[in-house]
């Protein structure tokens, strides 16, 4: 563990006690969020609620990431209660192998995550399924063993009957004496942050406020999101709490402006049509490709780019835009002036086409450019996009546009590093001959500047407990913050106990 400020911890007495945190996972690391929240009674032997703030999948390199996700550091049975800030895979990933191994209290989120989960987690169990099978065959002739899919979509889907929608700002009981509430997080359609009201000794079990006890407000960032990005609401600020647990994704780097983000898009789509090319974008299924058609909507209407076929090659991407039309509960201003009011739908217009069959998809190889094709994965380890890089890649007409974040160790990575020249697509090596383009406005998380506003601005925070963050982003932010304010800062280790 690392820590700045106050030393609040250490040996206090158990009767003062009553809330413990314990991450496990997204702890110094990025992926795999679940941080349980105890609370507990005085002198009590068990904690009188337990539950969790999202259950995500770890990923990453697939061995360390295969073993993390297997099993839980507790027994499911004791969990009351799930609370999910949003339907990204490392927040929600878990929750069909929760159910697996007996789990069967809600899941609260809001209702857009709870469509969307549905179709992320039936994909996420489909991947599940090919990547064991891939793996099975592969193992055929070793001694290890091989130990089936971590869930199946059939698990995905029996799952969802746990799920519970709510509306945002809504108060609803977790367990008695602990109530939560949703506020927007600006990050992806349904993202929530949460508010937690916490009663030390609550005065009845039917979870409404006790009267004697004091009450503690902890808060949970999820992925906090940036303002501007188009479609949602901007991220609300957070209420006073006493604890918050905080991500820090990009807790030391600052982002392009979100304005700059349609210049460019425009820009690179002239260039490349100019040269009758392809424009190749990697995108995940999830906000990223619904932001982008919404921006190239809004080009094509104002005529400030050429009319080029625009073709969305994701199956999942099409279900997930069809559920981004369902919730406008969750749309900002703009999403209303610039479409809805004139009774237009952002993701249909002309120049766009959504692909379904593999066929569709094939043919799009033998299509001349100009045209546009956007395609998952994000970060082109997996999905059709491997397919439309291996035959674009070698042509300099053609740009690849890189708008997310690439992990290390990714195919992504290796297209966006200028060090590297050649990269390996289904095991044969191709020469990066097209024009390579980063954006990074289209980012959906919080930079430096947008974190240091979220938490600066909490009145009455005591201790902030970083998550969700490599240490050389979390470090520095960490710094900024318990020089700036009277706070214990602390960035727990995975299972590290946090005692408030
Ligand atoms: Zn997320």
């Amino acid at each position: 563990m690392g820590g700045y400020g106050r030393q609040a911890r250490g040996c206090v007495p158990f009767y003062q006690m009553p809330i413990k945190i314990i991450p496990h996972g997204a702890a110094q690391e990025v992926t795999g969020t679940c941080h349980e929240i105890q609370v507990w009674k005085s002198g009590a032997s068990k904690p009188r609620c337990r539950f969790l703030l999202d259950c995500g999948l770890f990923q990453g390199q697939r061995t360390e990431a295969a073993i993390k996700n297997a099993s839980f550091n507790f027994q499911t049975a004791d969990i009351d209660a799930v609370v999910l800030s949003h339907a990204h895979m490392d927040h929600v990933g878990r929750i069909p192998l929760l159910y697996k191994r007996g789990y069967r209290g809600p899941v609260f989120c809001t209702y857009a995550t709870k469509d969307l989960s549905e179709v992320m987690l039936k994909d996420s169990g489909y991947i599940q399924e090919k990547d064991e099978e891939f793996f099975c065959k592969h193992l055929s002739k070793s001694m290890l063993k091989c130990d089936g899919p971590l869930y199946t979509q059939k698990d995905a889907e029996v799952c969802m009957r746990l799920f519970q929608g709510v509306n945002y700002l809504d108060w609803f009981t977790v367990c008695p004496g602990v109530r939560a509430q949703f506020l927007d997080a600006g990050h992806i359609i349904g993202a929530a942050m949460v508010v937690l009201e916490i009663e030390d000794e609550p005065a009845s079990s039917t979870g409404l406020r006790g009267s004697g006890g004091r009450t503690r407000r902890v808060g949970f960032s999820g992925d906090l999101g940036r303002p501007l990005l188009p479609i949602i609401r901007d991220p609300s600020s957070m209420p006073p709490v006493e604890t918050l647990i905080c991500e820090s994704t990009y807790g030391n780097r600052k982002h392009e402006d979100v304005a700059i983000a349609k210049i460019h898009l425009k820009e690179v789509i002239e260039r490349t049509a100019k040269r009758g090319g392809k424009l190749i974008i990697p995108a995940f299924s999830l906000e990223r490709t619904q932001e982008i058609v919404y921006d190239l909507h809004l080009l094509w209407d104002a005529r400030e780019i050429p009319a080029v076929p625009i073709i969305i090659d994701s199956p999942l991407a099409s279900r997930v835009t069809d559920i981004f039309m369902k919730h406008p509960e969750c749309y900002d201003r703009t999403m209303f002036e610039d479409f809805l009011s004139r009774a237009h739908n952002p993701f249909q217009f002309s120049l766009v086409r959504y692909t379904e069959s593999v066929e569709e998809s094939k043919a799009l190889n033998g299509t001349p450019g100009p045209m546009v094709i956007m395609a998952a994965s994000g970060m082109c380890e997996a999905g059709r996009v491997r397919h439309h890089l291996k035959n674009e890649i070698e042509n300099e007409r053609n740009t690849i546009l890189a708008v997310g974040y690439m992990a290390e160790n990714t195919l992504g990575r290796r297209i966006v590093d200028k060090t590297v020249y050649e990269v390996r697509i289904f095991d044969e090596m191709y020469r990066k001959k097209a024009e390579i383009v980063s954006l990074d406005a289209y980012s959906g998380h919080a930079d430096m500047i947008d974190l240091d506003s979220y938490v600066t601005r909490v009145e009455g925070l005591r201790t902030l407990i970083l998550v969700h963050g490599e240490p050389h982003q979390m470090e520095p932010f960490a710094k900024r913050m318990s020089e700036k304010m009277r706070v214990e800062v602390t960035m727990p280790m995975r299972e590290e106990e946090i005692v408030l």
